[in-house]
């Protein structure tokens, strides 16, 4: 593997010069958890040209890979981890009409929401907050506070397992509560365009202020973590039902369910992959125990 990962990296920035390329990698420099261990390799290409050729290759070459967006819904073990993490932090730029934009796959949804809002656009204040990027997002169809991305999706562009390029309008795209098409299908999404609407820049404002004091008070935005651990289960909040278990403050090494938001699992310090995946087991069972709800994780894990 290790020559052809050389062989890789050294076509990758011969054609494309401008993509970051570090060997030996440590994930927890790139996830808010804070915890992962080292991958064979982290390229961020730094356009959708130089990207569908990564793609392409990595899978000529039939080397394991995966697509990293802004690491805030993802938990790496300690590793080592023999895998390519194709990056979209670069694939960053924006284009922007009288109701539209178009952001590359990379860009980050507080990025759009202060877009939207210098362009006098409303539809995007649930985003801000959401400290993922727009692929991120409509992968697992981000939400809060009423809104989700789907409300804001007109088209989505991607590259398909087949190698082809291809866009499919947001009514395709097979979103529901927090899921979308592209979590069963292996496409890597480069770009949309979302649907805003014309809107009083000040009441645009207002309510993002809003929502990150909303924010600010109720979730504990001072530890690392991957937002919401579980699931909210039908009718009811996973949160609830953790903190009637008794399960609030509860530590596994580092890895603590959050005193102030009970969904969420912070690291305190030096958590591991061991620590949290051992107090999500001991969670879900006594959740499970004390009210019959099996929950399930909102966090996408990498073994
Ligand atoms: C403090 C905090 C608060 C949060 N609040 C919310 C909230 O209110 N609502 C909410 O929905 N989420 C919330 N989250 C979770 C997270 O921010 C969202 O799920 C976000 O959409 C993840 O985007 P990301 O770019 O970080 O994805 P990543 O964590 O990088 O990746 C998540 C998954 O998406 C895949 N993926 C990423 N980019 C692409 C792409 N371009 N093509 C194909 N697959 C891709 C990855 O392979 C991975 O499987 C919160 C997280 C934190 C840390």
């Amino acid at each position: 593997m290790d020559k052809l990962l050389d062989s890789f990296a050294k076509d990758l920035n011969a054609g494309y010069p401008g993509t970051a390329i570090f060997f030996g990698e440590p994930m927890s420099r790139h996830t808010t958890f804070r915890v992962g261990g080292a991958v064979s390799l982290l390229a961020e290409p730094k356009s959708i040209e130089a990207f569908v050729w990564a793609v392409r290759e990595l899978r000529r070459l039939d080397l394991p890979w995966m697509v990293l967006g802004n690491g805030s819904n993802v938990l790496f073990s300690d590793g080592p981890h023999r895998l390519v993490v194709l990056g979209t932090s670069r694939l960053d730029t924006v284009r922007l009409s009288v109701d539209s934009m178009i952001p590359g796959a990379g860009v980050l949804l507080s990025r759009l929401g202060n877009a939207a809002l210098e362009a006098g656009l409303t539809g995007l204040e649930f985003a801000h907050g959401i400290p993922g990027s727009l692929g991120g997002g409509i992968y697992m169809n981000a939400g809060a506070y009423g809104g989700e991305i789907k409300d804001v999706v007109e088209s989505v562009t991607f590259l398909a397992p087949s190698g082809t390029l291809r866009t499919v309008s947001g009514a395709d795209c097979g979103f529901s509560y927090r899921h979308s098409r592209f979590e069963d299908s292996g496409d890597v999404i480069l770009s949309a365009t979302l649907r805003l609407r014309p809107g009083d820049p000040a009441a645009i404002r207002a309510r993002m202020d809003e929502l990150s004091r909303a924010r600010r008070e109720k979730q504990p935005l001072n530890y690392p973590s991957a937002g919401s651990t579980f699931k909210r289960p039908a009718g009811d909040f996973a949160a609830r039902l953790i903190e009637e278990a008794g399960l609030k403050g509860v530590s596994v090494g580092g890895a603590q369910v959050s005193e102030k938001h009970a969904g969420f699992i912070v690291n305190t310090g030096g958590a591991t992959y061991d620590d949290i995946i051992a107090l999500m087991d001991e969670v879900k069972t006594k959740v499970y125990l004390n009210s019959g709800v099996i929950l399930e994780p909102e966090i996408r894990i990498v073994p």
